[in-house]
C-alpha cells in the first residue's frame, strides 16, 4: 500500500513544519506541470499543496516592493494593476497555455518546474526580481537563484 501523503496546509508555518518533517516532499501549485508529467503509473510521491495558504496568493504593491505570492496564478497576474515595467510579465500571463491553465497554473510553479521554455523566466530576469525562500529565511536575486539552486527552491 502506498504511504504517499497529500497535505494542504492553510498557513505558512504548517507548510514549513511539513517540509521539516519530510524534506523530500513535492510542493504543488496548480499542478499543471506536475500532473501531466505523471500520465504513466509511477511511484507515488507525497505532495504539499500550497494553494490553501491564502497569504501566498496575490500581489501586494508597496512603495519599495511588488510581491507576487507563490500561489499566485497567471490569471491573478493578468488582472493585477501593475506598473509598465511589468508589461512583459503581463504579456506572458495571457500567452501561457489557455485560460484553464492560466486559472490554475502559478508563476512560481512555472519557474520552479525548471523548463528552459518557461514563459515567466525572461520577464522576471528583466525585472531583476528577488526570490523569497522558505518563509523569509532566505532572499536571493532571481538570477542567482537560477544559477545556484538549479531552478529548485525550498
Ligand atoms: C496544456 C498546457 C499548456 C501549457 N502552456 C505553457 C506555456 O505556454 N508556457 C509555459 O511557460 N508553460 C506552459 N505550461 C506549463 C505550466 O502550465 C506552467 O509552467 C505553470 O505556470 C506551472 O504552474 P503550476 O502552479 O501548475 O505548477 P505545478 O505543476 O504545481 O508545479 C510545477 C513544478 O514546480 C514545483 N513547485 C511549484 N510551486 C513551487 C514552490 N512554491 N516552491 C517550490 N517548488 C514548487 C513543483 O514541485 C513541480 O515540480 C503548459 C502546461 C499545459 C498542461
Amino acid at each position: 500500500m502506498s504511504t504517499a501523503k497529500y497535505q494542504r496546509p492553510t498557513d505558512i508555518s504548517q507548510a514549513i513544519d511539513c517540509l521539516k518533517h519530510d524534506p523530500a516532499i513535492t510542493i504543488l501549485g496548480g499542478g499543471t506541470d506536475f500532473f501531466p508529467a505523471r500520465v504513466a503509473p509511477g511511484p507515488a510521491v507525497s505532495v504539499l499543496d500550497i494553494t490553501g495558504i491564502a497569504s501566498l496568493r496575490g500581489i501586494t504593491i508597496d512603495p519599495s516592493n511588488i510581491r507576487i505570492g507563490a500561489a499566485t496564478t497567471w490569471s491573478d497576474v493578468r488582472r493585477a494593476a501593475l506598473p509598465p515595467a511589468f508589461d512583459a510579465l503581463k504579456e506572458a500571463s495571457v500567452r501561457v497555455g489557455g485560460m484553464q491553465i492560466q486559472n490554475r497554473g502559478t508563476l512560481a510553479g512555472n519557474v520552479c518546474n525548471a523548463s528552459p521554455a518557461a514563459d515567466g523566466i525572461p520577464p522576471l530576469l528583466a525585472l531583476d526580481s528577488k526570490v523569497v525562500i522558505n518563509g523569509h529565511s532566505r532572499i536571493t536575486g532571481f538570477y542567482n537563484w537560477l544559477q545556484t539552486d538549479g531552478f529548485a527552491a525550498r
